[in-house]
Parts: structure tokens; sequence; C-alpha cells
């Protein structure tokens, strides 16, 4: 399983063709640690997981930020957002942060 039948992202956010190409690299990862192909495939889920648990963090930070969500935030919403708005912001603005440090 991979993309969409792993985890369904509000469309919004950009996130679900990241995902899917991130999800084949992750049976890779698994067997080059030796996992056997032709058992279940608890090792492979276990990757999966990282990849859609930092998906869902990125996009449920932005759905907080709405006008309208009261709450509950988690602990260090504060700062996580802070972070969020000025990565944000530098992407726009900063030509390091917008072409990568390695054509400067
Ligand atoms: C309106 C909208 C806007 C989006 N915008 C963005 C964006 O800007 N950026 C972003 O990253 N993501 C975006 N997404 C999400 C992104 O499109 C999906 O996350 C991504 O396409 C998932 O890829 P997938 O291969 O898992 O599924 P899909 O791309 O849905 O591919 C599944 C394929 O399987 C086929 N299929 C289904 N059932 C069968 C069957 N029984 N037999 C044979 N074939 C079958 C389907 O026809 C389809 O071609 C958006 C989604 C929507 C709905």
């Amino acid at each position: 399983m991979v993309g969409d039948a792993v985890a369904g992202f509000n469309p919004v956010y950009g996130q679900g063709m990241t995902g899917a190409l991130l999800h084949p690299s992750c049976p890779a990862g698994c067997l080059r640690k030796g996992a056997d192909p032709r058992a279940p495939a608890q090792a492979y889920f276990a990757h999966v997981k990282v990849v859609v648990d930092a998906a869902w963090e990125v996009s449920t930070l932005a759905d907080l930020a709405q006008p309208h969500v009261t709450g509950p935030y988690p602990l260090g919403y504060v700062l996580a957002r802070r972070m969020a708005d000025r990565t944000a912001r530098a992407s726009v603005t900063d030509p390091w942060c917008t072409n990568g440090s390695s054509t400067w």
C-alpha cells in the first residue's frame, strides 16, 4: 500500500503526491535492514507511519491556526507555529531558503 491508500490528506496542503512518492522508499529501507519480503509487513508500516505522522503534524498545525478553531492546542504549539510561520516567510523572502545552499 502507498499513497492515498495509506493516508489521505486535505488537498489544500498539497501533501498527497509527496507522500505517495515517499511511501515506496519505505520498503527499500526495511529490506536494506534485512526484513524478509515474505513476512508480514509490520516494519514497512512502522516506516510509513513516520512519513504519515510528519505530514499529519504539519497539516494539523495549519488547521489549528484557522481563526474559528479554539483548540485544544498540543504542547509546544506556540513554538511550532512560530517556526512554521518563519519558515514559510523565509521561503518567499530569503533566496538561500528558496534556492538552497548549493547555489550560493
Ligand atoms: C482536488 C485535489 C487536489 C489535490 N491537490 C494536490 C496538490 O496540489 N498537491 C499534492 O501533492 N496532492 C494533491 N492532491 C492529492 C493527490 O492527488 C493524491 O494524494 C495522489 O494523487 C495520490 O496518489 P495515489 O497514487 O495514491 O492515488 P491516485 O492518484 O488516486 O491513483 C489511483 C489510481 O488507481 C486507479 N484505480 C482505482 N481503482 C482501481 C481498480 N479497481 N483497478 C484499477 N485501477 C484503479 C484510479 O483510477 C487512479 O488512477 C489533491 C487531491 C485532490 C482530490
